[in-house]
């Protein structure tokens, strides 16, 4: 059996079976894995940029994976190397998540310098962001420059899953509605670049206008540009990259503070993640048979149960 510190230096090394299990270990919240990425030499620590991570968020259907193809190719035309997780908070694990990937991944095979895969949430109730942050550590310790990461944005965890990016895109559809009912969405809050995708279509130019209009009336340093773009037809998207990277300077430069409290953020929300895991597991070691029995039966109240095993 081959330790975890072991199994990540040749995940590291870049032997995608052992970057699969390492993922896969991520997944199941295995502690030791996440121990051994301590001592790991993850860069984005200390700087931002390196590699960038850009977030992709907005609702079902909006054309997020047909966006992040594209961006890839892009970066890949660039000879940057890159890694996606997609990260599904409503899929618990079924095995549909490992077929999308291989089908993305046939786009890319026999590219070395590709890495996508799937990331669900088990069941485990916002256990999501911690598990996305450590991938993006083992994807950065790895020596990917580019970092996607990809999730359906409609609840408070997804919005956490993207404390862990330099940069959010949010991308929305004529379709998606108006962009009033993204701000109640919070998504006006964590965008750093808005992509009205679809622009193929009518009504566009519309949301455009009133996204741009509310983004004016936010407080943010960094006013977030509203970009349109039609990920089908390959259009726009050189702006979104080229937005995303003046984002990152910025990010360096004046938003240093501003980036260093989103990371602050982040660190904090998985320390409380690693928290739940641990008590849980805590917990479930030292519940004995005989409470487990008075649980199930009734006879004692969760609350009981709980002061019984302080
Ligand atoms: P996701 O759920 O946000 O990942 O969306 P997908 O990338 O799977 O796209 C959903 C559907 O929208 C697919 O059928 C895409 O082909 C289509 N789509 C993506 N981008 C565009 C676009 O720019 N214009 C049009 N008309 N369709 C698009």
């Amino acid at each position: 059996m081959m330790s975890a510190d072991e199994m990540l230096q040749r995940a590291i090394a870049g032997e995608r079976r052992w970057l699969a299990r390492a993922i896969t270990l991520i997944e199941h919240r295995e502690p030791k894995i996440g121990r051994a990425l301590v001592g790991a030499s993850v860069r984005r620590r200390s700087t931002p940029g390196s590699p960038h991570i850009i977030g992709l968020t907005g609702p079902p259907g909006a054309g997020k994976s047909t966006f992040v193809d594209r961006i890839v190719a892009t970066a890949r035309a660039d000879g940057k190397r890159v890694a996606v997780a997609a990260v599904d908070p409503s899929s618990p694990f079924t095995g549909g998540a490992i077929l999308g990937d291989r089908i993305r991944m046939e786009r890319h095979t026999a590219d070395d310098g590709v890495y996508i895969r799937s990331l669900s949430s088990r069941g485990h109730l916002g256990g999501l962001s911690g598990a996305t942050t450590e991938v993006c550590d083992l994807f950065d310790a790895a020596g990917f420059d580019l970092i996607l990461v990809e999730t359906v944005g409609v609840g408070q965890s997804e919005l956490g899953v993207m404390e862990v990016a330099d940069t959010v895109v949010v991308i929305l559809t004529p379709e998606s509605g108006d962009a009033v009912q993204a701000m109640k969405a919070g998504l006006l809050e964590i965008a750093d670049v808005f992509v009205v995708n679809k622009a193929d279509r009518d009504g566009a130019d519309r949301l455009v206008r009133e996204l741009s209009r509310t983004v004016k009336l936010g407080e943010d340093p960094w006013s977030a540009p509203v970009l349109s773009a039609s990920a089908k037809e390959n259009r726009g998207i050189d702006e979104v990259v080229s937005e995303a990277a003046r984002h990152l300077a910025w990010c360096t430069s004046e938003g240093l503070a501003s980036w260093t409290s989103r990371r602050g953020d982040a660190r904090i929300r998985r320390f409380l993640d690693l928290v739940t895991s641990s008590s849980r597991r805590a917990a479930a070691a030292a519940m004995t048979d005989d409470l487990r029995g008075r649980i199930r039966s009734g006879e004692t109240d969760p609350h009981k149960a709980l002061e019984e095993l302080k």
